[in-house]
Order: structure tokens, then sequence, then C-alpha cells
């Protein structure tokens, strides 16, 4: 038995820390928004290499308050990845704009810049490229295209706490990203939470007051804000966590090169990292016209798999109203690919127990 994605395990490893940091913040009196959030936040700009970090209550959040800081909402669009999880669309259409949804590059499954150029209008205000799987977007092409038509570059960073390009964090190679610490992310909290990283000042000053109801003094309400506050317990447990956060990304990387050697030359297409690029594998995909023969022969084995996505965005009930481009490669990855188990705990015999079961099922 190998479980897609152990919590238990992977917080186990932080037991004593969590329990100090939580009782830490018992005994304090004080449970929202104070000294834990405000030094998480100096420590995540600091590890992402930027000048702001402003903790709000999940990923969702995080994007969506990017957009209204920046003031785009009716009548705007934002490209968005077409292979993406849902929160990136949901961020754009609750800010009130349209998301314009792009095919992805087939080697890393990340936006593609050479289509993002094609889907620009009068009406576009931003780019949202996500860090998929954890493997930093094309973020060089898409800046140069970003600075040429004046439109924002906003990182959806969800899925890559601590992933470089060439040498450069997640979290800084935007105007502005969007951090998630759902327990599932590469840094986890044990409940909901996200950041937003900028260095950008007048936009993190809008965000610290969008965020607590638009108030900068209490009982003030400048703009018409949202309660969107990362809290004490949260933050505690992620400055707990974050100083193991390269250590485990590099165990990660070490379940990945260790599938990927011993994934070769099978009818199984492999994640590619790009030149530069520094992945933290928050996902194993792989990508298969034979999925649902995999599927089986995994549950059989009793290895854990799931499907990072199994339904297109446009292809959601969320988005049946609108018409939408044709996106043959989003279309076609929602019935090909697979996520093998990954977390820094797996061991080279579980890595090769999997192996063993994937090898023998598509010979
Ligand atoms: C997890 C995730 C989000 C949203 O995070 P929540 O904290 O669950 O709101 C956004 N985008 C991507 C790509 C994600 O994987």
């Amino acid at each position: 038995m190998i479980s897609f994605l152990d919590l238990k395990r992977v917080n186990s490893t932080h037991d004593a820390g969590i329990r100090v940091a939580i009782a830490r913040v018992i005994e304090s009196g004080w449970y929202i928004v104070g000294d834990e959030v405000q030094a998480f936040e100096e420590e995540f700009a600091a590890y992402c290499g930027v000048r702001h970090c402003i903790g709000v209550a999940n990923g969702l959040d995080a994007l969506h308050l990017i957009l209204r800081a920046y003031d785009i909402g009716d009548g705007h669009e934002v490209i968005v990845p077409s292979n993406t999880f849902i929160a990136t669309w949901l961020a754009v259409s609750h800010a009130g704009a349209l998301p314009v949804p792009v095919d992805p590059d087939e080697r890393t499954h990340n936006i593609d810049p050479a289509k993002v150029e094609q889907a620009i209008t009068s009406r576009t205000r931003a780019i949202m490229p996500v860090h998929l799987y954890g493997q930093c977007a094309a973020m060089t092409a898409l800046k140069d295209i970003a600075q040429r038509h004046g439109l924002r570059l906003i990182e959806d960073a969800a899925q890559a706490h601590g992933a470089q390009l060439h040498g450069q964090r997640a979290g800084s190679l935007g105007d502005a990203a969007g951090f998630s610490f759902y327990p599932g992310k590469n840094l986890g909290a044990l409940g909901d939470g996200g950041a937003i990283t900028t260095n950008d000042d007048a936009l993190a000053e809008r965000l610290r007051v969008l965020r607590n109801y638009g108030s900068k003094v209490k009982y003030h309400h400048e703009v018409a804000g949202v309660n969107s506050r990362l809290d004490e317990m949260q933050a505690a447990i992620l400055r707990c966590k974050l100083p193991h956060l390269d250590a485990e990304n590099a165990a990660r990387a070490r379940v990945a090169l260790r599938y990927l050697e011993r994934l070769q030359n099978l009818p199984l297409i492999l994640p590619q990292v790009m030149d530069g690029a520094q992945p933290v594998w928050h996902l194993m995909v792989v990508t298969t016209k034979r999925r649902a023969h995999l599927q089986q022969a995994l549950t059989v084995a009793g290895i854990g798999h799931q499907v990072h996505y199994p339904i297109a965005c446009h292809r959601q009930g969320a988005y049946s109203a609108q018409t939408w481009p044709n996106l043959p490669l989003a279309e076609r990855l929602q019935h090909e690919v697979i996520s093998l188990p990954m977390a820094p705990y797996l061991s080279n015999a579980d890595v090769d127990a999997v192996v063993d079961v994937v090898r023998s099922a598509m010979q």
C-alpha cells in the first residue's frame, strides 16, 4: 500500500514544532493577524526574495484580491491557462473579469507564450500563468509579452513554493503572485491559508486594506473590502514548516529523478524540465492514451493515484454558459494525464514499487 499523499505523515516530521507553535498562539490570546502573521509575512517574503508578503485566507482569495487591487474587473479580460485547477479561472470571474483560456505547451503543460499573444485584445489587462505541478511557467517570454502590451503579469504560484527559474524564486517573477497553503501543497498549513508576494509597494498597501474589510484604521472603511485574513495558528504552523521547505523539495526532487530514470522507454510521456527551471515537484504527472488501464493496475496493486484535472475548466458546469475557443490540448490532457504518488517521505523502495507496477502495466 502506497497512498497518493499521506498528510499525517508529512506533518508528523514537524510534530513537536507544530505543538509548540499552537501552544504559543493559545497562550498569546491573539488569534487573527498579529505577531505570528507579521513574522511569517516577513519570513516568506525573504524566502521568495521580494519586499512584501500579505497573508490571506486562501489561494483563491490571494489571486482574486491581486486583480481587485489592480482595478481589474468588469469589461476586462485576463489570460489564463486552459489546463489548471479551477481557482485560477474563478479568481478572474470573482473579480468580474473574463478568463480567456490559452492552451499549454505540450512539453510542460504550462501556458504556451506563443499562443498568449494571439489571445490579447484591447480589453486584456493581465496574464495569469500557473507554475503547474511545481515547474515555473515560461516567465521570460511572458514578461516580454506583458511589457510590450502593457499588461500585468500575475503568477499563480499555488503549486510552486520554492520553485526557481534562472535562480529566482516563484513569487518574484511577475508583478505579484498568489500562493495557497492548503494542506496538500508543498508548504501546507493545517487548514486554509494563502499569501500574496510582490515588490509593488502601492499594491501591498492596497491589499492590506482590502483583506481586512477595507480598513486601515479600525472601524474606518475606505473601500468595500473582504474578510480574508490569515490566522495566527496557521501562520505559526507555517513558520515552523518554512525552514524545512527546501529540504522537503529536495526530497521530492530525488523521488522525481528516480521516477524519470526508471520510467524510460515506455509508451508513457514523462514530465520535461525546461532549461533554467528548478521545479519543486508538487505533482508527478505522466501522460498516456491508456490511462484507464494504468489506473486499474495501480488500484489493484494498492497504489494511490489521482487525475489533475479530469475535467478541463471550460468543460465545467460553472463555465458551461459561455462559448470558448478551441482548446485541443486541454481537451486531450483531461483524458490522458495521471498523477503518481509524490511526497518528500517516499523511499527509493516506495518509488521502485510504483515503477514496477507502471512498467508491467505499460509494457
Ligand atoms: C490549490 C490551488 C489554488 C487555490 O488554492 P486554495 O487555497 O485552495 O484556494 C489556486 N491555483 C492552483 C493552481 C492551485 O493548485
